[in-house]
């Protein structure tokens, strides 16, 4: 029986971990949980699987769920997600599964390392802004990381007993996004509607808007960067529609190993979940000859400047990808808000990347403060009324 400590419960990739939980009750124990927003969602969440800790966005909120649930332990805010992610146990197996969205990833992620508690990790935003300093954590304290993202998933199953010395290259797919099939001046326009409508995935919001600017996949290419300890140059990325192909290594003897299956987040999230046991769930089997065909084509840094970005700022290092991260938050949030339009984002993002001081070696304090004063920044001049 593994032990769960789950952030960010009511979400996507939340909800369909606490799924393979349900198929699997003798094998997992969800111990604490968190929500934001969803505190209806939450309560279900708390009567069928009977959490110890649960923490909530607000106080408010905290007030009202201890009322109706008087023995469940309650926290709020970001220090009631570090609770939930740090609660103690005397258990010998425990994982901290991280599906929260953003930056309020990234000191539950700290904390929880410095208590060696092994981390599956959807949050990709904790290894873009500190993948560093992380990193030297994960060294320091002995504790093990494993990749939820469908792609660090699949690479990660290709890498499986290879030498790291072998590695040639990443080849990371990407199905394009939303607005693949549209012309860059037809993006001036796209309304939020059409921007959350996902070809293949069903997924949050904020990672929806992310996979049509292609942000999605330049945090994915400095995710795999601190995952796999590979240079920026090795990590190449491919459109890929049919998100089958979910990402390919190429080794120096020019082998290319992938890893397919249907797009479906059950698969990575139960290889997380029950690593290093390859277990069976209930993702569907792929029809090969029904697929019949998969395509691969370039991708445009023309066309997807947020790619470009990303490289960019991975290749400055220091807090360069703080501040991308800062950038495409604070304008991934306007965008949702109707505050601007879709194409402003990217405008914003270079607009931060270029304005903001740069620090080659900065702390984690000062990671954070990057994060506060470019979104302070940014909604100050784009935030209406
Ligand atoms: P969702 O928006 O669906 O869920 C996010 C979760 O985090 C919710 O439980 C939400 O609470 C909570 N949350 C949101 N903002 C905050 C905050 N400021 N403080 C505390 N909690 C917060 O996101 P996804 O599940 O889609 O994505 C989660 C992470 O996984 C992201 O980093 C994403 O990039 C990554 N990922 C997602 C994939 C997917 O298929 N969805 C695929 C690969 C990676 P509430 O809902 O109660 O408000
Ligand atoms: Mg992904």
């Amino acid at each position: 029986m593994k032990e769960l400590y789950l952030l960010g419960a009511t979400g996507s990739i939340g909800t369909q971990v606490l799924d393979i939980v349900k198929q699997n009750p003798t094998e997992f124990k969800v111990i604490t949980m968190t929500a934001n927003h969803r505190i209806e969602a939450l309560r279900h969440l708390i009567d069928e699987f009977k959490p110890r800790f649960v923490s909530v966005g607000q106080e408010k909120d905290s007030i009202a769920l201890q009322k109706d649930y008087p023995n469940l332990a309650i926290g709020y805010g970001p220090n009631g997600i570090i609770q939930a992610a740090t609660y103690h146990s005397n258990h010998s197996d425990t994982l901290l599964v991280n599906a929260l969205v953003g930056i309020s990833g990234l000191m539950p992620t700290v904390e929880a390392i410095k208590i060696k508690r092994d981390i599956a990790l959807a949050n990709k935003e904790t290894l873009v802004v500190a993948g560093d300093i992380i990193n030297q954590l994960l060294q320091e304290y002995q504790v093990n990381l494993y990749p939820i993202d469908s792609e660090h998933s699949a690479i990660w199953q290709c890498l499986k007993g290879e030498a790291h010395k072998t590695i040639q290259r990443l080849i990371i797919t990407a199905s394009g996004g939303t607005f693949r099939d549209y012309l860059r001046s037809h993006l001036q326009t796209v309304t939020v509607e059409e921007a959350l409508k996902h070809p293949n995935w069903s997924m949050g919001n904020k990672i929806t808007i992310d996979s049509a600017t292609m942000m999605n996949k330049g945090f994915e290419v400095i995710e795999a960067y601190h995952l796999f300890h590979v240079l920026p140059h090795q990590i190449e990325t491919i459109i890929h529609r049919e998100s089958i192909v979910h990402s390919m290594v190429e080794f120096n003897d020019h082998s290319i190993i992938a890893q397919l299956s249907d797009h479906d987040m059950r698969l990575p999230i139960s290889y997380a979940l029950f690593y290093p046991k390859r277990v069976s769930n209930p993702v569907r089997s792929l029809n090969l000859v029904k697929l019949a065909k998969l395509s691969f084509e370039e991708v445009s840094f023309d066309r997807y400047p947020c790619l470009n970005y990303a490289y960019q700022a991975l290749n400055k290092g220091g807090n360069a990808c703080a501040i991308l991260n800062a950038a495409n938050e604070a304008a991934v949030d306007l965008f949702l808000n109707r505050q601007i339009d879709f194409l402003s984002i990217e405008t914003i993002i270079k607009e931060a990347l270029d304005t903001t001081t740069w620090i080659e070696k900065p702390t984690l304090m000062q990671l954070m403060d990057t994060d506060a004063s470019v979104k302070k920044i940014i909604y100050q001049r784009y935030k209406k009324g």
